[in-house]
């Protein structure tokens, strides 16, 4: 912490990057340290590696879309880069190419997966989410938060709090999330952007998933999958989809929840959560992907069929484990 704040201290221009399909404690972590870098006179540029690229709905009750550019147009060999919640170089996506040759990266994550790449690693898995670790930078730091980038941050820890639910909000979280609360900003807008904004062709795709939703008894699993016909056919967008999983985990008879989305490319992601008694980042990890030990997702190799069989497979063997 006390390296990133000084080599953040000495810089005078700080490229900003997060995860691809960013969420909005990415977006948020890294809007919110590129508004406080740059009331400290700093020049930033903030992006992530999706191509397409396409902001987020909810974007629009975060302050600074002005500090963010196409991937393309993100400094080749950033004199510094830093890397938020990014479990994983590759989660970078084309920006992975500009992490490579930048002379410095700073690493600020909270993800249990997270190798340590980087050359300044801040690290903390006990972290409720990155935004919580930024504040505790910008504390470091000294100065002053301005309000915007306050709002930022507290998308940032009330999303991946699950609203202050999950067993990772610690009166520490608890802590930076009523100092963020104290600046200028309308929570309950925020909250309803981020929480109460689907499209009804969301809600129409849903009804579909949770039609064919299955209960694997004997491995504790529930499960459903989105194609991308469903998507075309309700005319929705994947980015629509964030919140089904957290439908499908309230399922009582199981503790592991899995939804199988199809991308683009044809290949399903693997959104999974567990109850508690599975630490699904071990799964998600050991198939490429990564997370934390109750929320974790992966890439599968495979049909949903071949797939939703392998994750059995693993479910049953830490089970046995
Ligand atoms: P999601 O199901 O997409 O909401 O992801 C759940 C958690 O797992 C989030 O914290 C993600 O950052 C993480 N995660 C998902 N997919 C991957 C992946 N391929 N590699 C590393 N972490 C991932
Ligand atoms: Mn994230
Ligand atoms: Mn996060």
């Amino acid at each position: 912490m006390d390296r990133a704040a000084d080599a953040l201290g000495r810089a005078r221009q700080i490229a900003l990057a997060c995860h691809i399909n960013p969420d909005p404690d990415a977006i948020g972590s890294m809007l919110g340290l590129a508004g406080y870098l740059a009331a400290r006179g700093k020049d930033v540029v903030c992006s992530w590696g999706n191509e397409p690229f396409e902001i987020p709905r909810w974007m629009s009750v975060l302050d600074g879309r002005g500090f963010v550019v196409k991937p393309k147009e993100f400094p080749q060999a950033p004199e510094i880069m830093v890397a938020l919640d990014t479990a994983a170089p590759e989660r970078l996506g084309m920006l992975g190419a500009n992490a490579a040759k930048a002379a410095e990266v700073v690493v600020i994550d909270h993800h249990r997966t997270n190798p340590g790449f980087g050359s300044i690693v801040v690290l903390d898995p006990a972290a409720s989410s990155t935004a919580e670790l930024v504040y505790r930078l910008t504390e470091r730091m000294g100065g002053e938060l301005p309000d915007q980038a306050a709002a930022c941050l507290y998308a940032g820890v009330v999303t991946d709090t699950g609203r202050f639910q999950y067993e990772s909000t610690t009166p520490e979280t608890l802590r930076v999330a009523a100092e963020l609360r104290r600046h200028g900003f309308d929570h309950a807008r925020m909250a309803q952007v981020l929480f109460e904004d689907s499209p009804l062709a969301y809600l129409r795709v849903a009804a579909g998933a949770l039609h064919r939703l299955e209960l694997v008894p004997e491995a504790s699993l529930v499960w459903t999958y989105l194609t991308q016909q469903d998507l075309e056919r309700a005319r929705a967008t994947m980015a629509d989809t964030d919140d089904l999983i957290d439908v499908v985990r309230t399922a009582r008879e199981a503790d592991v929840a899995a939804v199988f989305k199809q991308q683009r490319d044809g290949k399903f992601k693997v959104s999974m959560r567990s109850r508690g008694d599975h630490d699904v980042s071990k799964i998600a990890a050991d198939r490429g992907g990564g997370g934390h030990r109750l929320a974790a997702g992966y890439t599968a190799k495979s049909s949903v069929e071949e797939s939703v069989a392998d994750l059995v497979r693993a479910l049953e063997a830490s089970k046995a484990a």
